[in-house]
């Protein structure tokens, strides 16, 4: 199983450790040629306007909608959540348009910037080590949007089949169940497709 995750800017090597200990073997990906070889794709965080233009400038806008219209997994992490939403608040355009959700930047406000919990995530055992830095919020969701988890009654994490989406970080804790939960979505890409 091939994980890559988008080297544009944000947290790369520390996705890498977490897909590496999921079981599955982590890439660095700074070309959209190295898209073709993946099972996965991992959207970091950092800062979602910079990578939002590093990806428009590199080709990859166009490159990661055919991989993930081809059914390929795509998970992203707080700045790649936002990445990868079909509207952003208070902004007239969007990224990658990929997920049928309204997501708010930097919404937890100053007093919240950062901060640490465990949280209930549907479909993963035992609560989840969450790190949130500026973090972005899903404020609505379509009806193809399944609700993997709340924060204080707002949504940090979500799935539309094969695109999950999270406000947090969840590479930079030890717990890497989500990526556990990820690597087992691209391997069940993966067998449906050999088996067209
Ligand atoms: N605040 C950043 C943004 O709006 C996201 C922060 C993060 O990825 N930790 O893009």
């Amino acid at each position: 199983m091939k994980i890559g995750v988008l080297a544009l800017q944000g947290a790369v090597t520390e996705h890498i450790r977490s897909v590496e200990r999921a079981g599955a073997e982590g890439l660095a990906i700074k070309q959209v040629a190295q898209l073709d070889e993946l099972d996965g794709l991992i959207l970091p965080g950092g800062e979602s306007t910079t990578i939002g233009k590093l990806m428009r400038k590199y080709g990859f806008m166009e490159a990661i909608r055919d991989f993930a219209a081809r059914g390929k997994p795509v998970f992203g992490t707080c700045a790649g959540l936002i990445v990868m939403a079909e509207r952003i608040t208070g902004q007239e355009e969007a990224h990658l348009e990929l997920m049928d959700m309204t997501v708010s930047r930097n919404a937890f406000g100053r007093q919240r910037e950062s901060f640490e919990t465990d949280l209930p995530v549907k479909g993963i055992e035992e609560t989840v080590r969450a790190v949130f830095i500026r973090a972005p919020l899903i404020e609505s969701v379509g009806e193809k949007v399944e609700v993997l988890s709340t924060y204080k009654g707002e949504i940090v994490t979500a799935r539309q089949g094969h695109l999950l989406a999270c406000s947090y970080h969840p590479e930079l804790t030890d717990d890497y169940r989500l990526h556990a939960y990820f690597v087992d979505m691209a391997q069940t890409y993966k067998q449906s497709a050999q088996n067209q």
